[in-house]
């Protein structure tokens, strides 16, 4: 496959070696960085770059290393359920006081243990393959290059492994048995200046929990009322098709397509981890008690647990809008990370 760098150099002339500055910028103005520095950019003069930076030249990453992890990190997420989301499931047994949904606990916990012991997958559904990048630090990053070694990793994993393959045309439902196909893997990129290494979080999504997903556009007047009835019916009306107890996440604020991705991310968070914020924290306190008073229960047979936890994730939004999304996450909260670092080490987690 052409890469987007090869495209480039061969498509683009070379930028032009002259000392002229840029009549865009001028170099001896100080900008004003006001407000700009809480939203995580810095001057040019605070930007401490690493040893390997020589003549200009940023260090770059491995791809090839980036395919490599791509595809262990869905094994591994496919294989290994994180150990906060195991424990939340042992707490949640020890606290359960209906018999039925005690079994049920008991069940998932013996499967867990069955995967563990002999390296099977977790669940069947090998879910929607999900890549959230977040780079940090002066990396140079080719995003196309990056982009193709995480669908390599992805179509690698399927077929090595082999796993099921999921992903389906949306109309013809053709399925490549690869887990591709357009917009597969899905990629979420995000930038954190103050980290040095490029991490990278999969999230196998399977589609029992996604399928009962949903989003909502309200109103400023519809008031804070109106988002907790919101969650808490969608979580009851779903029942057990999510394969509850697992996550639920919430999205509040941002835009029609922002708010999904806020309440996916709010998925990846470990489990019980409350948000930084004692507004939203206590938010979560009362939906996480209003939802686990409903009775569902675990699979939805009847019982005190029907979610481990309910995580937010918020942004600012229109002054005349207030978008809410509800991720729902099943049991089998499926997630790994890995973290890159800029000589060649690659750290493993959850
Ligand atoms: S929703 Fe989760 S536990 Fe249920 S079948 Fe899908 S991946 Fe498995």
């Amino acid at each position: 496959m052409k890469n987007c760098g090869e495209l480039r150099r061969k498509t683009l002339p070379d930028a032009p070696q002259t000392s002229q500055a840029s009549p865009l910028v001028d170099d001896n103005e100080t900008p004003d960085w006001t407000g700009l520095e809480a939203a995580g950019a810095r001057p040019r003069s605070s930007v401490s770059l690493p040893n390997e930076v020589v003549s200009g030249v940023l260090p770059g990453i491995d791809y090839e290393l980036v395919e490599e992890v791509a595809k262990e990190l869905y094994i591994r997420a496919l294989k290994e359920l994180p150990p906060d989301v195991a424990e939340a499931l042992r707490r949640a047994l020890q606290r359960e006081t209906h018999p039925t949904a005690r079994t049920v606990l008991k069940t998932i916990l013996k499967s867990i243990e069955i995967s563990e012991t002999n390296r099977m997958l977790i669940c069947q559904d090998t879910g929607l393959p999900l890549y959230m990048v977040t780079a940090g630090g002066p990396w140079a990053l080719d995003g196309c290059r990056l982009k193709a070694a995480l669908a390599a990793g992805t179509r690698r994993a399927t077929l090595e492994h082999p796993f099921r393959g999921s992903t389906a045309h949306p109309i013809t439902r053709d399925n490549p048995q690869d887990n591709l196909g357009q917009g597969m893997p899905i990629i979420y990129w995000d930038f954190a200046p103050e980290q040095d290494y490029l991490e990278i979080v999969m999230v196998p999504k399977g589609s029992g929990s996604e399928n009962m997903s949903a989003m909502e556009m309200f109103t400023p007047a519809d008031g804070l009322g109106a988002i907790k009835r919101f969650v808490v019916d969608k979580v009851v009306c779903s029942g057990g098709n999510p394969c509850p107890p697992g996550i639920i996440g919430v999205g509040i604020g941002g835009s029609f397509d922002s708010v999904g991705l806020l309440a996916k991310k709010a998925i990846v968070r470990p489990v019980g981890r409350r948000n930084p914020d004692p507004m939203f924290a206590a938010l979560e306190e009362e939906l996480e008690d209003a939802i686990n008073r409903s009775g569902i229960g675990p699979m939805g047979l009847g019982g005190d647990t029907t979610t481990l936890a309910v995580h937010i994730e918020w942004s600012y939004t229109h002054i005349t809008q207030n978008p809410v999304a509800v991720n729902n996450q099943c049991w089998a909260a499926r997630r790994a990370r890995a973290r890159l670092w800029p000589d060649g080490r690659v750290e493993y987690g959850f």
